[in-house]
C-alpha cells in the first residue's frame, strides 16, 4: 500500500504501517492534553495503543502463518489506524483451509487474554473482568486483555468481510457449492448490518457506520463470486481481441488523449522496439492529464506492471488478476508473439450476458419447466 513504512519482515511476510498512524498518536495526544491530563497518562495509553497494534500484527500473522501452512501466500500485512489487513495472493477456496485460515486470527486474540489472565490475577484488578473498559483506571495489562477479547468477538461476527464472515461461509461450503454459500453467508451478513444500522441510532452512531460498511462489503464479496464462478469454464483465447491500438513509449499524453478521441477502445498497450513495455487506460490518461499536463512521456505515466497472459488461462484467475492490479488491460502472447489483448470490460460484458443467459435459464426452469413435466405424466 502506498505512503506506509516498512517495520520489519516475519517469516518472509513484511509489514507495514501506514502513515494514517500518526493521525491516530496525534488524536491520542489531543485527547490526553484536552482531558488535561499529564504526559504519564499520554505514555500509558501510547503504551496501551501500540500494544493492541501488536496484538492486530499478531492476529494478521495467525492468518498469514495458517495460510502459509496450506501454501497459499501473503503478499504483506499493513497496519492501519482501524486495523490490521493481510493482503493474499489468493483466498482458500478449500473450505476447511477457508475456515482454519480464518478462525486462526480470532484464536491469536484469545489465546493472548488466556496468556495474560493470570498476570491480570496475580496484579489484582480481577473482579470488574469484562464489566469496566479502558479510561476507567484498569492497568495496561487488563485493558490489553478485555481488548483482545473484544477484538475476537468482534472479528468473529457471522458478516463479511469479518473473519466470521468467512468462517461461515466455509461452514456452509461443507454442505452446498460456494457460489450457493457465500450468497448465503452474504444474506446472513446484511441482515446483521440492518440490526447494526438501527441500534447505531440507539446506542451509537460509529454502529450504523460500520453496519452500512458491512452491508457493502457482503454484496461486494457475493457479486464477486458469483461473476468468478461463471468465468470458470472460459479461457482467455474465448475473449481475446485480435484488434487493439498502441502508442510509442516516446509519444505523450496528448497523443494518448488524440488516441482516446479518435477510436473505441479505452486501454493501449504501449511498445518500444516492438515489445509491449506497459499500459495505459482511460482513467490514467485522464488523471495524468489533470496531474502533471499534456507534455508527460507515456514512459512516465504508462503503468509498468504487466502481466502476460496465455490464450488456455482460465478466465477467472484473470478475473482475480484485473481486481487485484491497476491494469485495465493485458497483452496475450503465444509463442512469444503478442496475439492481441484482454479488456476488462470484455470480461464483464461476459459476466453481464453469462447471467443474464443464466436467470433467462432459472426463469424457464422455474416457470415453463413444471408444465412440460406435468405434461409428461
Ligand atoms: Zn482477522
Amino acid at each position: 500500500m502506498s505512503g506506509s513504512l516498512f517495520i520489519g519482515k516475519i517469516s518472509g511476510i513484511k509489514i507495514f504501517i501506514h502513515w494514517t498512524f500518526i493521525f491516530l498518536i496525534g488524536w491520542i495526544l489531543m485527547e490526553n492534553v484536552r482531558a488535561g491530563r499529564n504526559i504519564f497518562n499520554f505514555i500509558y495509553t501510547l503504551v496501551f495503543v501500540l500494544s493492541i497494534f501488536i496484538c492486530i500484527t499478531l492476529h494478521e500473522l495467525g492468518h498469514a502463518l495458517t495460510a502459509k501452512y496450506f501454501h497459499y501466500y501473503t503478499k504483506d500485512i499493513t497496519l492501519l489506524p482501524i486495523g490490521g489487513m493481510a493482503r493474499m495472493d489468493e483466498i482458500p477456496e478449500n473450505p476447511k483451509h477457508e475456515l482454519l485460515v480464518a478462525l486462526a486470527g480470532p484464536a491469536v486474540n484469545i489465546l493472548i487474554s488466556l496468556l495474560l489472565y493470570p498476570l491480570v490475577y496475580w496484579f489484582g484488578n480481577i473482579p470488574t473482568f469484562l464489566t469496566t473498559l479502558f479510561d476507567s483506571g484498569d492497568t495496561v495489562l487488563f485493558s490489553i486483555l478485555t481488548t483482545n477479547l473484544i477484538l475476537a468477538f468482534f472479528n468473529l461476527i457471522p458478516a463479511f468481510p469479518m473473519d466470521g464472515g468467512r468462517a461461515l461461509r466455509a461452514g456452509l461450503s461443507f454442505f452446498t457449492d460456494r457460489v450457493k454459500a457465500t450468497t448465503i453467508a452474504a444474506k446472513i451478513g446484511q441482515a446483521i448490518s440492518i440490526l447494526f444500522f438501527f441500534t447505531g441510532f440507539i446506542f451509537n452512531p460509529f454502529l450504523s457506520v460500520i453496519g452500512i460498511f458491512i452491508f457493502l462489503m457482503a454484496q461486494t464479496e457475493s457479486d464477486y463470486v458469483q461473476s468468478k464462478s461463471l468465468l470458470h469454464d472460459y479461457r482467455v483465447s474465448d475473449v481475446v481481441m485480435k484488434k487493439y491500438f498502441s502508442l510509442h513509449v516516446s509519444d505523450t499524453i496528448s497523443d494518448a488523449v488524440r488516441l482516446l478521441l479518435d477510436v473505441q477502445a479505452t486501454g493501449f498497450l504501449i511498445m518500444e522496439n516492438n515489445n509491449v513495455v506497459g499500459t495505459l487506460d482511460r482513467d490514467r490518461i485522464i488523471h495524468v492529464l489533470s496531474e502533471q499536463g499534456k507534455d508527460v512521456p507515456l514512459i512516465l505515466a504508462m503503468n509498468t506492471r504487466l502481466k502476460f497472459l496465455s490464450p488456455e488461462m482460465s478466465l477467472d484467475k484473470i478475473f482475480s488478476e484485473f481486481k487485484s492490479s491497476e491494469n485495465a488491460i493485458l497483452p496475450v502472447l503465444q509463442n512469444n508473439e503478442l496475439i492481441g489483448v484482454v479488456d476488462l470490460n470484455n470480461i464483464l460484458e461476459l459476466i453481464l450476458s453469462r447471467t443474464a443467459e443464466k436467470n433467462f435459464a432459472d426463469h424457464y426452469q422455474k416457470f415453463i419447466k413444471p408444465k412440460n413435466v406435468v405434461s409428461i405424466k
